[in-house]
């Protein structure tokens, strides 16, 4: 049954979709194109950590994305800190969207969402799995890609690709490999130097400070380790700065 407010109007869903979005990628899209034929809204809402190191500030993402939904009034950019749930209570969405790529995703996912409920009963986590041609695509491929010269035109929106151009200065390798691969998983793509911070990117290459157990992604990051997907699923910092764009 519809949500009425007291004049009777029927309330506007919102979803919250959070992420880091560093950069938002085809895969995202395509999850916020599902998500707005469900909700009448969605705000992309980007987690705030200072102890990440991502390619794109904060601003640079909000920019971005805005410009990839050029007068979409249905979305909005918004960045936040803390609690994911306390988040989405305040601005008023009662559910949150998460992208399920393949099982891998699943059991943290599920986790998280249960983690969630018990901290909010009352947001809903929905799942909503992509295009199987996005099922592979992650912001950290993309990068990858896009560094060591391939073509990302297909995965990310223009202005992604404009810029990462920017932002590198070309689409060729701006950085050798480090060292020689040592992981099979570094051979799958290529070998960097750079250190790997969530959990898809430690299935993929191997680094030197990325934080390593579940544990560390645990309910809530601390000061200086967790950098990963599970503070993007429930919360980031203590200090929060909750900022409507
Ligand atoms: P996170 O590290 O929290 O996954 P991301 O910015 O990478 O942050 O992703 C935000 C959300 O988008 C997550 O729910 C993630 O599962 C989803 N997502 C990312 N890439 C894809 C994709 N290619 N297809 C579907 N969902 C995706």
């Amino acid at each position: 049954m519809p949500h009425r407010n007291r004049e009777g109007h029927r309330k506007r869903s919102l979803a919250v979709f959070p992420g880091s979005f560093d950069p938002i990628t085809n895969g995202h899209l395509d999850i916020i194109g599902r998500s707005l034929s469900v909700f009448d809204q969605v705000t992309i809402a980007i987690l705030v950590n200072p102890e990440k190191h991502p390619l794109f500030t904060v601003e640079e993402r909000v920019a971005i994305i805005r410009e990839a939904f050029p007068g979409e009034q249905r979305v909005q950019v918004d960045t936040f800190s803390g609690l994911l749930v306390d988040y989405a209570e305040r601005v008023g969405a009662s559910v949150i969207v998460r992208g399920l790529r393949a099982i891998s995703d699943f059991e943290f996912e599920f986790q998280m969402a249960l983690m969630n409920r018990r901290l909010n009963p009352r947001i809903e986590t929905v799942f909503m799995m992509p295009a199987e041609s996005y099922s592979y695509l992650s912001s950290r491929l993309v990068k990858e890609v896009f560094q060591l010269g391939g073509r990302v035109s297909e995965l990310v929106p223009a202005v992604v690709e404009r810029r990462l151009r920017e932002k590198y200065g070309t689409g060729a390798a701006v950085r050798p490999p480090a060292r020689p691969p040592s992981s099979k998983s570094e051979r799958g793509i290529h070998s960097g130097a750079s250190a790997p911070n969530s959990r898809s990117e430690r299935g993929i290459h191997s680094g030197a400070s990325a934080p390593n157990s579940k544990s560390e992604r645990g309910i809530h990051s601390r000061a200086s380790a967790p950098n990963s997907k599970s503070e993007r699923g429930i919360h980031s910092r203590a200090s929060v700065r909750a900022r409507r764009t």
